[in-house]
């Protein structure tokens, strides 16, 4: 199984080499905004998923191609605190290369010491956390039912404590489930007391899991901003102009990766770090335009060049 992705261009990391531990879709949520699809294993047990010496041979190949990496990024199709060799495969790359190591989580696991210990091997940190009364968490997050706000609050509160490196929190706002202006006021107050390097205010951008999932405008993403301080920024993009190198890019990587080796639809979307929409679309293009062919092999469908 291929676990690297990319580099792909992000926003808030660079060229970012994504690393996926965790099969689709092992998560201790199931967001309304989420962009891989609906939550199939609802859990906050850790276990060994892969052969840790595999995925990080991978990242290390990766590596070694000399490509521009200014990151590694454990993230991919679910929760990656749920993998419990991700300290172990975080300590074997800080042996092996000197690129910075990051982890993207959604912060539910932080009350767990093991989960502390693994996150510890990092550089930066980037945790969630979109709601701080209990129904807008139910509601946003469909959390795992032994998760409560003051179990997360209490585990990103330690991990502060602990962690002095970087940690970037990021929020999701979505329209009519957590921008309410209580909640919001609320969540500025407890967010001041938790003293992240930075505070990342995002929105949906992309096709999410739920349709009713409703996007902010840039001008109240940027007026929310003022709640939280000088640590608070807008990361979603909302300029058309601004993606259109983003697709010529993806149209790239696709077509480099594809003359080596066939690729699934779960892979394109993997490489490119598109949504499963964007990714639909653009494939279906590159098809009429005879670029690339599909074909049915088992159950999955992979794509090669024409
Ligand atoms: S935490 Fe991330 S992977 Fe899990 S459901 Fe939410 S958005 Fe999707």
């Amino acid at each position: 199984m291929q676990h690297v992705f990319g580099p792909v261009p992000s926003r808030r990391l660079g060229f970012s080499l994504g690393v996926d531990i965790i099969p689709p879709k092992y998560c201790s949520y199931d967001c309304i905004y989420c962009q891989i699809g609906k939550t199939t294993d609802k859990e906050i047990r850790r276990r060994s998923f892969y052969d840790p010496r595999i995925v990080t041979g991978q990242v290390i190949d990766a590596v070694s191609t000399g490509k521009t990496i200014d990151i590694v990024t454990f993230s991919g199709s679910g929760e990656p605190t749920l993998n419990s060799d991700l300290g172990v495969m975080i300590r074997e790359l800080k042996k092996s290369i000197s690129i910075p190591v990051a982890v993207i989580t959604n912060g539910s696991l932080l009350w767990d010491e093991d989960v502390r210990r693994d996150l510890a091997e990092a550089d930066i940190v980037l945790p969630s956390l979109d709601a701080v009364s209990e129904d807008v968490f139910k509601r946003i997050n469909r959390p795992h039912p032994s998760l409560d706000v003051e179990k997360i609050l209490e585990g990103l509160t330690i991990f502060r404590k602990e962690y002095s490196k970087k940690i970037w929190l990021e929020i999701m706002l979505i329209r009519k489930v957590n921008d309410d202006p209580d909640e919001l006021k609320k969540m500025a107050q407890i967010v001041a007391a938790l003293n992240v390097d930075r505070i990342q205010l995002n929105t949906v951008t992309r096709p999410p899991s739920e349709e009713t999932a409703g996007r902010l405008e840039e001008s109240e993403l940027t007026a929310i901003c003022g709640l939280f301080g000088p640590a608070c920024e807008v990361i979603c993009s909302f300029d058309k102009a601004t993606e259109m190198p983003a697709q010529a890019e993806w149209t790239n990587i696709i077509l480099e990766t594809l003359r080596r080796r066939p690729l699934t639809f779960d892979d394109m979307v993997k490489v490119t770090g598109l949504s499963h929409f964007q990714a639909k679309t653009r494939l279906k293009v590159l098809e009429k335009e005879g670029v690339i062919r599909s074909y049915v092999l088992g159950d999955a469908l992979f794509y090669v060049i024409a």
